[in-house]
Formats: C-alpha cells, structure tokens, sequence
C-alpha cells in the first residue's frame, strides 16, 4: 500500500510531499499546508505520517501545548501507541 499524496483532515486538503530532510524524519509546515516525509521504509514514513498527522490536529484544534517541546513529548509519546493500535485493529475504523 503507497502512502497518499494528499490527506482530508478535519477539512484541511494537506499535501504529503517525500523529501530528503536533515534534521528530522517529518515536518509539517502550516503555511504550506504539507507534510514532508524523509525517504526511508514504509513502515517508518508510516509512524512519522501519523506524528505529522497528530501534529496537523492539534493545529487544527488549537490546543495549545505551552511549548513547542511540550507538543513534541506528547505526540512523541501517544504516536507509537496510536499507530499499534490502529495496526493491531484493522477493522476498527
Ligand atoms: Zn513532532
């Protein structure tokens, strides 16, 4: 299964672009409304899109971590469970 190039999130068209980054295995940039995704396995592009798309929702929504560190230790946390969860459940949704 390809990963999309453009994911629906709460109404927001975002586009998922692959591209070589030095710093970090994903972004997502508000203004361009896209996720980049540093090449690498599936299963890896996979767990960083689902951080990405945690990271577009709370944009979304306005939560509002304190910081930017707060934000990342939460996604940093909750995504890898998310993601079991999701894979140990295919029918869930
Ligand atoms: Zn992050």
């Amino acid at each position: 299964m390809r990963l999309p190039k453009t994911i629906n999130i709460l109404g927001h068209k975002i586009k998922i672009v692959r591209k070589q980054l030095r710093s970090c295995m994903g972004k997502f940039v508000t203004r361009q409304l896209t996720i980049y995704l540093h090449p690498c396995n599936t299963s890896l592009m996979r767990e960083t899109l689902l951080h990405e798309i945690l990271h577009v929702i709370i944009w979304i929504s306005r939560v509002g971590f304190t910081t930017l560190a707060d934000e990342e230790r939460f996604i940093h946390n909750l995504s890898p469970v998310l993601y079991q969860v999701l894979k140990d459940n295919k029918g869930l949704l």
